[in-house]
């Protein structure tokens, strides 16, 4: 439930695990989301999926190093051997993240529904075996909520949420794409 990357990445997984997999996303691609600066540890996960090389073509910029915010202690992290591309971090916008992720769980044989709203969980013996969605019900053995931070199972069962206090999520990244280039972002 949700093509952001978690469900994709999850759907992708399922389906190379040999399950049945049905992916439900609510937005039309391609669409505008935030988030585009990714970590060189991901590489692992990208070839795990077999997206590794379509992300580094697709990835505009690669960085050295992260600065780090977090309420209040500062850090500045080099990634281990900046001359390698496997340790620089990745610089691709979300629309074409999510279509390279999605495209991929599609080959791997996920049914992908879209635009496709989940509506409701579909309920049997306490436990939940589906969901209903405006495409009509898809039963499942397993439904994995993937909704991002709409976090949509959590209010459609009203469990609680852990929340991190404000002011501990400022990063910023330096990302150098080569000696004349740089950029700075942060979220
Ligand atoms: C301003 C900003 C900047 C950021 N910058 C970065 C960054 O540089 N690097 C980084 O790593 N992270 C960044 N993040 C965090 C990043 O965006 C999230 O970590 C990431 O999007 C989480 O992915 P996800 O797949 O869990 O959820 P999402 O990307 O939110 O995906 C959830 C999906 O579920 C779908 N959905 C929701 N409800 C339903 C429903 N009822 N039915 C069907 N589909 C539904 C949505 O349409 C969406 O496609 C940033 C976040 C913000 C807000």
């Amino acid at each position: 439930m949700g093509a952001g990357p978690a469900g994709s990445a999850a759907a992708i997984q399922a389906a190379q695990s040999g399950l049945l997999t049905v992916l439900v996303e609510g937005s039309a691609f391609p669409r505008c989301r935030p988030g585009e600066t990714l970590h060189p540890g991901i590489g692992s996960v990208l070839k795990q999926l077999g997206v590794a090389t379509e992300v580094n073509t697709a990835s505009e910029l690669r960085h050295s190093e992260i600065k780090i915010d977090w309420a209040g202690n500062r850090s500045r992290t080099r990634f281990d051997d900046p001359s390698d591309l496997s340790q620089l971090g990745y610089q691709i916008s979300r629309s074409k993240l999510d279509t390279i992720l999605l495209n991929r769980a599609q080959r791997a044989g996920v049914d992908v529904r879209q635009p496709c709203r989940a509506l409701a969980p579909i309920l049997s013996e306490g436990r939940i075996c589906g969901v209903e969605t405006t495409l009509g019900p898809i039963r499942a053995a397993f439904t994995i909520d993937a909704s991002g931070g709409v976090g949509w199972l959590r209010k459609k069962q009203s469990l609680a949420l852990y929340r991190v206090p404000r002011g501990c999520s400022q990063g910023t990244g330096i990302v150098k794409a080569d000696a004349r280039t740089s950029l700075r972002g942060h979220y």
